[in-house]
């Protein structure tokens, strides 16, 4: 039981599936720049990472 972070690529407004769940909003961030850089050959930055802080939600998470 508990909540864990989530981030949808598609809520940046690009048309992916990629979602990024973590206990750890660290985590989160490291999954969420490697697929930026590999998918979308985006470099994260300051600007990028705010950005993905500010789309971070929380789930119940299922088990
Ligand atoms: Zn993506």
């Amino acid at each position: 039981m508990g909540r864990i972070k989530v981030v949808r690529c598609s809520d940046s407004g690009i048309d992916c599936n990629f979602v990024a769940r973590s206990e750890s909003e660290e985590d989160l961030l490291n999954q969420v720049a490697k697929h930026a850089q590999e998918v979308h050959g985006m470099e994260m930055n300051e600007e990028l990472v705010q950005k993905v802080k500010s789309l971070i939600h929380e789930e119940e998470q299922v088990s």
